[in-house]
């Protein structure tokens, strides 16, 4: 009679075993890859330390085709950053950093005329079909009252001619 009843409470020793088990081989591979990432970071600082304190290390082919490509891609991030503060400067206006609509020759905001650029003509087309395919909210639509131009939304000076509204 016992014996049954044992051999249920050991099965379901057994399961909890294994379900423990699954657990602790969860846990241990977390762990792992814990400690593997701690390592990465670890030979990253050293990689970092080395290349400020380059005294440290004796000339070496390798090392130094290394530390060519580290300062390559350097000066390609600062051509990078160079032409996204370039695009970001572009379509604001220079006095008062509105936002510029496409193509217009006068800050809405301000009246400042807009300074024209031979590159942001290439950049122009497809921000003006985009323009295009966004959908016009009919009653916001304000035009110019000297040229007629549609006005950018809350525009104090027409975005075409410059005039105060
Ligand atoms: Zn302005
Ligand atoms: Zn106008």
């Amino acid at each position: 009679m016992a014996n049954w009843k044992e051999s249920i409470s050991n099965f379901a020793q057994n399961a909890l075993n294994k379900s423990k088990g699954i657990a602790e081989t969860t846990r241990l591979n977390l762990d792992i890859i814990n400690n593997d990432q701690k390592i990465k970071s670890i030979h990253q600082e050293i990689g970092q330390y080395i290349c400020e304190h380059l005294e440290l290390v004796t000339a070496d082919e390798t090392l130094t085709a290394l530390l060519a490509s580290i300062t390559e891609l350097k000066e390609k991030n600062e051509v990078n950053n160079a032409a996204i503060s370039e695009v970001k400067a572009r379509g604001k206006c220079a006095n008062c950093g509105a936002t510029l609509n496409a193509n217009s020759k006068f800050c809405a905001a301000c009246g400042t005329p807009v300074p024209e650029e031979k590159p942001a003509e290439a950049e122009a087309a497809p921000a003006e079909s985009a323009a295009a395919e966004a959908p016009v909210e009919e009653n916001a639509v304000v035009y110019c009252s000297e040229c007629g131009e549609v006005l950018q939304n809350g525009a104090v000076f027409c975005g075409n001619c410059g005039k105060k509204q």
